[in-house]
């Protein structure tokens, strides 16, 4: 257990929500936050932070708003009681162990979070593929990067972002898609809004079919209709072949699959694509015209391509671009996917997903599964497949998981088609939820509540959007009953053990988290993320490190020398073709619905919903409509509507908004019961999801829009 801090005591951490991974300086005294400012050493953001980063100390409560002890459900229907922690944790075990025994290791699922810390995720991981012998354990990474990972591995043959913050000072042409970053990464936004300033030469081109903050600073907005990417991808590689902008030598000494490709595109002219994209023709030359022409050409792109059950191909296309004029590996260059949280790639190094093993191995392969056991020390590891977060909760639904694990994620709230979620976690005979927060939906449907520490109380390490690793440390001491997430599955592990496999119950026994640290960056020896040379003390020497970590440093780039990490050495172009949204509009529901963030809201605001500042600045959720639309459907501005999918419907007020297409809406992801009368918006998103990254199609729903009758 962390000691108690009753001395004044500053100390460098890392921020706890997006994955820019802003450095953050913050003081403590007398066990209370007394300020956090942004540390100017950190090479994430010299000293920036946003408005959430500035409002961190305002979240850090130790009142009723947090859990402070663990609890018990005696039955389903009744509360929660309090009790004391190591009854729940035995509890935890014990129950677990029954299931194990009646049903099998496959009868358990574990669903983590992005803003775990990778010790967390670590431990986790080892105990439900090494102890329990299942490997449903997923994240809601899923609903965030697994597009983006698909993509890279597909393309250029691991999941490692090539480029880095720094690339954003040098590049001449800035293509961002899919993302508002002035909302989501506010801090690296800041930074490209100065390298503009800067650069007269660079030209900003935005895809997103929303006209959001960031599209206010692009030289060429293309507001595509949702879902069109991959036929705007297509049509710019077409142009580029058009017009002599591919660097064919680079094609022909580094990659594979070019002619297929180069057949596939021939038909997405820039005409054809207008149709498809719903932007004028001339636009999608002149983007690829300066992509084309550009000394150095950057992407950066989140959720809009990787949300979509088209997400790989989405980011497979807009690779190509780069793999087809050799924009990649130098300063300035390279398809960049910002990560949406703090620490999903961290979870990814440690295998913290279904289809993941530690060290960026697969499951599916009898030597990973191998090496894996051996570095911990257990007989093997399980063959069946896991199940992704969308399948895991189908599982439970259906009665074949009956145990859920989980752990700093409200999926009572974030995942989609919220009737089906919520019905897997009422018919599932066990749900523990390990969690900081009382103001989550999960809570309701949980029979143990384990009571997790947060951001400022933590030790570990967590990994930025640049693959750069920076030491998390706590300030103060976690408030009440609360453990840091890795020591409450460590200590359920050792429980556990005692009844499964006695000789691993010291596989459990850490002392701290470097020493969970130490365990996992042997994992990642002679592989494509190799940082088996870091420690904390080095960490603490160096500073954050970017991975691949040899002889004594990190690296910044990756693929400058043209080698890519597949099996020949070649980057592959992949032959896609263009999937619509699986979800059409129709006469019964003709409106898109797209959702996202606000620049100053976090998730289902369990942490942002605690700093006055924050939920001032947007108090509640609003339904964003043309005004065309409102008139369409004689709504005046604040009045009441009831927005209706094939899955759910929600009474919310309307507001006009001309930066939207005419048969666009846009409402925020944040908002559920927890904080205002309604349901959240995925009481009507569906689970529809991409085949090979298993993400869902959160960006997209066709909906239908009427005035409400209330009473
Ligand atoms: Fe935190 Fe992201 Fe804001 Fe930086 S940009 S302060 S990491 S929320």
């Amino acid at each position: 257990r962390i000691p108690l801090v009753d001395e004044r005591r500053s100390v460098a951490s890392v921020c706890c929500y997006c994955g820019t991974g802003c450095g953050v300086q913050v003081t403590a005294e007398a066990g209370r936050v007394v300020s956090v400012v942004g540390d100017a050493h950190h090479p994430a953001n010299f000293g920036q932070l946003c408005s959430k980063g500035r409002a961190l100390g305002d979240t850090v409560r130790h009142d009723n708003r947090r859990v402070l002890q663990a609890m018990l459900r005696p039955a389903r229907g009744a509360a929660l009681q309090p009790v004391e922690r190591e009854l729940a944790i035995s509890q935890v075990a014990d129950r677990l162990a029954g299931i194990i025994e009646r049903h099998g290791p496959d009868a358990v699922g574990f669903y983590l979070s992005g803003q775990l810390l990778t010790e967390d995720y670590a431990v986790f991981n080892k105990l439900a593929r090494g102890l329990v012998g299942t490997n449903n354990l997923d994240t809601n990474s899923r609903l965030c990067m697994s597009s983006a990972v698909t993509g890279y591995k597909q393309t250029l043959g691991a999941d490692a972002p090539p480029a880095c913050y720094d690339d954003l000072d040098h590049a001449d042409c800035v293509l961002i898609a899919g993302s508002n970053m002035a909302y989501a990464h506010p801090v690296l936004f800041r930074r490209l809004e100065a390298a503009k300033a800067r650069r007269p030469q660079m030209r900003v081109i935005v895809i997103d079919p929303r006209r959001t903050d960031t599209a206010h600073l692009a030289d060429l907005h293309l507001a595509i209709a949702p879902g069109s990417d991959v036929a705007l991808f297509h049509a710019m590689l077409n142009v580029l072949i058009w017009e002599g902008w591919v660097d064919n030598d680079y094609i022909a000494r580094h990659t594979e699959g070019f002619a297929a490709l180069k057949a596939r595109v021939h038909e997405f002219t820039p005409k054809a694509a207008a149709d498809v994209c719903g932007v004028p023709a001339d636009d999608i030359v002149q983007a690829a015209r300066w992509f084309g022409q550009a000394g150095a050409a950057l992407s950066l792109y989140t959720m809009g391509l990787n949300q979509s059950s088209s997400g790989t191909a989405k980011n497979v296309a807009l690779i190509h671009l780069h793999l087809a004029t050799g924009q990649i590996g130098k300063p300035g260059a390279g398809p960049f996917s910002l990560t949406g949280q703090p620490n999903a790639m961290g979870g990814r190094e440690a295998g913290g997903m279904a289809t993941l093993l530690p060290g960026h191995r697969d499951p599916a392969n009898a030597d990973h599964r191998a090496e894996v056991a051996a570095l911990w020390g257990v007989a093997g590891l399980p063959v069946q497949p896991g199940l992704t977060a969308i399948e895991l909760f189908d599982a439970a639904a259906t009665g074949k998981v009956k145990a859920l694990w989980i752990a700093a994620t409200n999926p009572a709230s974030s995942l989609p088609d919220q009737a089906k979620v919520r019905a897997a976690l009422e018919r599932a005979e066990l749900v523990i939820v390990q969690e900081a927060f009382a103001d989550i939906e999960t809570l309701a449907f949980a029979d143990i509540v384990l009571p997790a520490a947060t951001w400022p109380e933590k030790d570990g390490t967590q990994t930025n959007s640049e693959r750069r690793i920076s030491r998390v440390r706590a300030a103060i001491a976690p408030p009440g009953d609360a453990l840091p997430d890795w020591q409450l599955a460590a200590a359920v592990a050792q429980k556990l053990a005692a009844r499964l496999a006695p000789t691993q119950i010291t596989n459990f026994a850490y002392a701290s988290p470097a020493d969970v640290f130490a365990e996992h960056v042997a994992t990642t020896a002679g592989r494509d993320l190799d940082y088996s040379a870091l420690d904390y003390a080095t960490l603490d020497q160096l500073g954050p490190q970017q991975w691949p970590f040899r002889a004594g440093q990190g690296t910044s780039r990756l693929y400058g020398d043209g080698h890519f990490p597949t099996a020949n050495g070649r980057a592959r172009f992949v032959d896609v073709g263009y999937q619509p949204v699986a979800e059409a509009t129709s006469a019964h529901y003709p409106i898109h619905l797209t959702t996202g963030r606000l620049r100053d809201h976090w998730h289902t605001l369990a942490r942002t919903g605690l700093a006055p500042a924050l939920i001032r600045h947007v108090e509640e959720p609003v339904l964003s409509l043309h005004p065309a639309d409102l008139a369409r459907y004689r709504l005046a501005e604040g009045e009441l509507a009831r927005i209706k999918s094939r899955r759910g419907s929600l009474v919310l007020p309307v507001v006009a908004d001309d930066q939207l297409k005419p048969g666009l809406a846009f409402l925020p992801m944040h908002w559920g019961r927890a904080f205002v009368a309604s349901e959240g918006v995925n009481a009507l998103t569906l689970p529809a999801f991409d085949p090979h990254s298993k993400q869902p199609e959160l960006k997209h729903t066709a909906i239908a829009i009427a005035p409400a009758k209330l009473g």
